[in-house]
């Protein structure tokens, strides 16, 4: 405690100084160290002096104090009362009041202190900001398989958060304009804790505005935006799958004072009837008749670009399964693609023509003739 430096040195003063010097001495230096005031490889040295010389002047500007610190030195005021104490019981809430309940001042006063601190930031002042992003909004559109092959540009509707046309923004009715927040007499933030180890914390009476409306705006409640449809275009890149989330800078709701969020396009891929997709991999499903499956061919396969050709290789099983290569979904942001897989399947007619059926008639005498040669187990189903 004793290290501390005398209160009459820290203000530059004389002990025999009347209230008048002292004041007049503590407003010189609290202007010359404020640390809004200062460059920024400074600031840290111009808090410390700050403090140093705003206790000196809490205690030397009060009689009782002053005189207890005359008598005992720091030690004197260190017992009786921490720092905390003397500024709760003034009810001192900020530097700015602090300075106008000494100075006077205030709006219309002239320029005093406050509008010298307007919006000045002291102690905790990183962990005090205020939100002035407007609020972010998520929409979904869907889109075909095909869509998300080639990429696609969709138009799509929403609604968002714009500055009010009426009061432009400031929530109050027309005529009559916000005022000053009683509670953080316009700063945005109240002080908590001790006068040294102060917390600062966005004001919850103006939530950070540093002023209130009292006759609010009829459109919009006073919140300042109103509801508005919005259509824009949203491009939407090739290969995209299900769930992506697209942001569109600053196309969020806007903010009466900041700038607006954005909005978020989360993509949903609607199932296809002929393509299951995994990944950057597409599957389908081909049935082939029995012939081809046995004597082989070419079949025409789907893709989601074009008819394709592939060659069905003789004795085909009925469930195998062919790669495409590169015939898949294109990699998003990439160049190369995915495969398709294809599933033969035997095609069983529902009807056949009557000559259609005697050809089978024909082929089954022959087929269970060398089939039961070969297998007798099942020589039975065929008689
Ligand atoms: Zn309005
Ligand atoms: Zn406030």
């Amino acid at each position: 405690m004793s290290s501390k430096r005398d209160y009459y040195e820290v203000l530059g003063i004389e002990k025999n100084s009347d209230i008048a010097a002292i004041k007049s001495a503590y407003r010189h230096l609290a202007l010359k160290y404020h640390p809004d005031r200062v460059p920024d490889e400074k600031k840290k040295e111009a808090e410390e002096k700050f403090k140093e010389i705003s206790e000196a002047y809490a205690v030397l500007s009060d009689p009782q104090k002053r005189a207890n610190y005359d008598k005992f030195g720091h030690a004197g005021i260190d017992q009786q009362y921490s720092y905390e104490d003397i500024f709760r019981q003034a009810d001192f809430s900020d530097f700015s009041d602090i300075l106008n309940n000494i100075f006077g001042g205030g709006p219309g006063r002239g320029g005093g202190f406050s509008s010298f601190f307007s919006g000045g930031r002291f102690g905790a002042r990183e962990s005090a900001h205020r939100q002035t992003t407007g609020r972010d909004v998520e929409i979904r559109v869907s889109i075909t398989l095909e869509d998300a092959y080639g990429g696609c540009e969709k138009e799509v509707t929403y609604t968002r958060g714009v500055k009010c046309s009426s009061c432009d923004g400031s929530g109050a009715k027309a005529g009559t304009k916000p005022v000053r927040c009683p509670l953080c007499k316009g700063r945005g933030v109240i002080t908590e804790g001790s006068f040294i180890f102060s917390v600062e914390r966005i004001c919850p009476e103006c939530g950070g505005r540093g002023t209130v409306i009292k006759y609010k705006c009829g459109v919009c409640a006073g919140h300042g935006l109103e509801k508005k449809n919005e259509k824009i275009k949203v491009k939407i890149p090739r290969g995209v799958i299900s769930g992506t989330s697209l942001r569109v800078r600053n196309k969020g709701y806007e903010s009466p004072e900041g700038i607006p969020g954005n909005l978020y396009v989360v993509v949903q891929v609607e199932p296809h009837s002929a393509f299951e997709r995994i990944e950057n991999d597409l599957s389908t499903h081909i049935d082939i008749p029995y012939p081809v499956a046995v004597l082989g061919g070419k079949i025409s396969v789907p893709t989601l670009e074009k008819d394709i050709q592939m060659k069905i290789p003789p004795s085909c099983k009925d469930g195998q399964v062919f790669r495409l290569k590169g015939y898949g979904m294109p990699r998003l942001n990439a160049s190369y693609s995915g495969d398709l897989f294809v599933k033969i399947g035997i095609f069983i007619p529902s009807k056949i023509s009557s000559k259609e059926k005697a050809f089978l008639e024909e082929y089954l005498k022959q087929f269970s003739a060398s089939f039961g040669e070969k297998k007798p187990f099942y020589k039975k189903i065929f008689e």
